[in-house]
């Protein structure tokens, strides 16, 4: 009743596909307080992540409907709670991953959406830390947890290496004992990924790019398990690197999506291959709560680190993923959304 909600909001929209042109910083409608839910409350944000993933729906490599707001991951304060809501506060601060996060108020359902609440008293460093871990780090970790699970001593190739979720793959592979090939575009990017705990490195455009990862491996072999985020440019190349009876581990499309291939190819090493995504490794309540609970441990007894290579005002968005998809960013970028 006594605060000053507005009826608009600004936020990161997009009414076509297409390049970074088609972004628009807009005002758009504030969620309704009126026709807020019982279970729900509504989060002032104060960060969000920025994925490589925006860009797919940007460019409609993943339709969806439009006008969409961009953005699936942010932290920030309640401002408004539902009737019936237990366990969350007024002023409480929240990190989440829900579609539509790049904008100033998000309505949040505690009982069905991807939530956690970190108390009134956090730190605004812990809060960037946390939404710069949520999408990229959840990922990591239930690759190498379920995905594939990596075992002391495999050789792992791993693409992409110096950036969000290539950061953290690298440190969760060095805790697991494994000895990691990184793969990134510059001397400066492999040294951030040799940083992060990779053993070895290549560049992307090696010219003899499979052989020599190969000869890394124990009797020219080849990986154990690839972690491959490039997609189309890489695919062949991972299944020539990729071990007799190994895995590749396809999961993103940075040139573009793999072209589709007959499974017979897979027969001539017993190759597996996954096309995993993060959301169908944490969709039980039981699930989020097992690897949110772990990543947040991994990031407070500071097993692992969050990378944050620059923090944007949610304006600038276009200048940020301009960055990102000429391949000049390293670790994670985030948003701050004034207050
Ligand atoms: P990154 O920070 O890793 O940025 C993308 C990086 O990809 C670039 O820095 C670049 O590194 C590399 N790259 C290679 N080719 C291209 C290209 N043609 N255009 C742009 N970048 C290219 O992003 P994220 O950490 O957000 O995401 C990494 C990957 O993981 C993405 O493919 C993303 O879609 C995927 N992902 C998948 C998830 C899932 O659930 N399946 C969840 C989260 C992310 P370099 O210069 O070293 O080559």
């Amino acid at each position: 009743k006594d605060f000053n909600y507005p009826k608009t909001q600004k936020a990161i929209i997009i009414e076509q596909t297409g390049g970074p042109e088609v972004l628009k910083y807009a005002d758009i409608a504030a969620p309704s307080l009126k026709e807020l839910k019982p279970s729900e409350v509504i989060v002032k944000i104060k960060y969000s992540g920025i994925n490589l993933i925006e860009t797919y729906f940007r460019k409609g490599i993943y339709p969806v409907p439009l006008p969409y707001t961009l953005g699936r991951e942010a932290s920030g304060k309640i401002v408004a709670t539902g009737s019936n809501v237990s366990e969350f506060n007024l002023n409480d601060y929240v990190v989440f991953l829900k579609p539509g996060s790049f904008c100033q108020y998000v309505k949040v359902d505690t009982s069905t959406d991807k939530v956690i609440n970190i108390g009134a008293e956090v730190s605004d460093e812990i809060l960037k830390q946390y939404t710069a871990s949520m999408l990229q780090g959840l990922t990591a970790l239930a690759f190498v947890e379920e995905a594939y699970p990596v075992k002391k001593g495999d050789y792992i190739l791993n693409y992409a290496a110096a950036g969000g979720v290539g950061s953290i793959l690298n440190q969760l592979l060095k805790l697991k004992g494994a000895h990691t090939i990184a793969v990134a575009s510059t001397e400066e990017k492999l040294k951030i990924a040799v940083e992060n705990g990779a053993e070895f490195t290549i560049l992307n455009d090696d010219p003899d790019f499979v052989n020599k990862i190969k000869s890394l491996t124990p009797g020219n072999a080849g990986t154990e398990c690839i972690f491959d985020s490039i997609g189309k440019e890489t695919f062949e190349n991972s299944l020539a690197i990729v071990k007799r009876k190994g895995t590749i581990i396809s999961y993103g499309n940075a040139s573009g999506p793999v072209e589709p291939l007959s499974i017979n190819r897979l027969s001539a090493k017993n190759v597996k291959i996954a096309r995993p995504q993060l959301f169908a490794y944490i969709t039980t309540p039981e699930e989020f709560e097992y690897y949110t609970s772990k990543l947040f441990k991994l990031i407070s007894e500071k097993q692992i680190s969050i990378n944050i290579f620059d923090v944007f005002n949610l304006k600038d968005y276009s200048e940020a993923t301009k960055l990102m998809e000429a391949r000049k960013t390293t670790g994670k970028l985030v948003l701050e959304v004034p207050q």
